[in-house]
């Protein structure tokens, strides 16, 4: 029987859906996002398919139902369309970390560095990179760049991934890394790892990269969110403990019931991307706010090193 809350739920669900279809919008939403709003979504996928599947779109409205970045994406990619974010306070504190005019000055000092910015990042911070890269592309798309000659690079803002990335190439890669991180991902310690090694034994522990060293190290695999999904598909272990945002924990149920998942952290939660909310969207959806707006020039300049990304991954 559904009690209050499911009832509301759906009737909001109801309401969501037919507005899509009146105004042609399109909801785009992250594994991170609330169960009822990956329900409602046309789409759900990690930075780099949302930022694809922005680009496909026939729809007059898209709305990222993530955080304020992943929007930006979508707008810088999109201009002219209409880009809506259900919150606008949905912001991602480790893009937060990297300042547009730190990179500026960092870059007179190094020329020669080539900037790799990882897509959670401000449109400003991206337009003075050269390239932006996902969890799921950054080790390929420097390993492209390395092999086409480029030896010296400064990986913004993520530090956790950039060591990933150093450490997956060979230490000899000369990469600086900037000092940001994921507050919900770099929390998660070893000890997190050997407590379910020791419970279930036969446990698989899957991690995102922008968990720290000591944790990607003790991990059976090590990918993005949608990466994370396809090792899920396919592996035989019966116990999954997922060393991510909990919210793809309501995905991965969803294409593999037979298993089990566990999340490797007690509070393994992204507060930004769950500010979205069933009311929220619906509100965003009826009076079309909050919108997207950046001006041309950045918009040309951040397209530059999203495209480049789009080109090589
Ligand atoms: S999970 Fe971390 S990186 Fe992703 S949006 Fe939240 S704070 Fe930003």
């Amino acid at each position: 029987m559904l009690n209050f809350f499911d009832l509301r739920n759906e009737n909001l669900i109801e309401k969501i859906q037919k507005l899509k279809l009146e105004k042609n919008a399109v909801i785009l939403a992250h594994f991170y996002q609330r169960p009822e709003i990956q329900k409602v979504a046309d789409f759900i996928g990690d930075s780099l398919e949302l930022a694809k599947k922005a680009r496909e779109t026939n729809a007059d409205i898209i709305v990222m139902c993530g955080v304020y970045f992943m929007a930006e994406t979508a707008k810088i990619i999109n201009p002219e369309k209409k880009v809506l974010i259900p919150y606008y306070k949905a912001g991602c504190l480790m893009a937060d970390t990297a300042i547009k005019e730190e990179i500026i000055e960092y870059k007179k000092k190094k020329p020669d560095t080539f900037i790799v910015t990882y897509v959670n990042s401000s449109a400003d911070v991206k337009a003075v990179s050269d390239i932006c890269c996902t969890s799921a592309n950054a080790v390929k798309i420097v390993k492209k760049l390395y092999e086409q000659g480029i030896k010296k690079f400064l990986f913004v803002p993520d530090r956790n991934l950039g060591s990933y990335v150093k450490e997956k190439l060979g230490n000899d890669i000369e990469m600086e890394l900037w000092d940001g991180y994921c507050y919900v991902h770099d929390q998660v310690s070893k000890e997190d790892v050997i407590f379910y090694r020791e419970r279930f034994p036969k446990c698989v522990v899957v991690v995102h990269p922008e968990c720290r060293k000591e944790v990607r190290d003790l991990a059976d695999f090590v990918g993005s969110t949608s990466q994370i999904v396809k090792f899920v598909k396919q592996t035989s272990a019966k116990i999954v403990v997922v060393g991510t945002e909990e919210g793809i924990i309501n995905y991965l149920k969803k294409i593999a019931p037979e298993k089990t998942f566990y999340s490797l952290y007690r509070r393994f939660i992204c507060d930004s991307m769950k500010f979205i909310t069933l009311s929220r969207l619906y509100k965003c959806l009826l009076e079309e706010k909050y919108e997207i707006t950046l001006d041309e020039n950045l918009i040309k300049e951040a397209r530059k090193p999203i495209e480049k990304m789009l080109e090589l991954s």
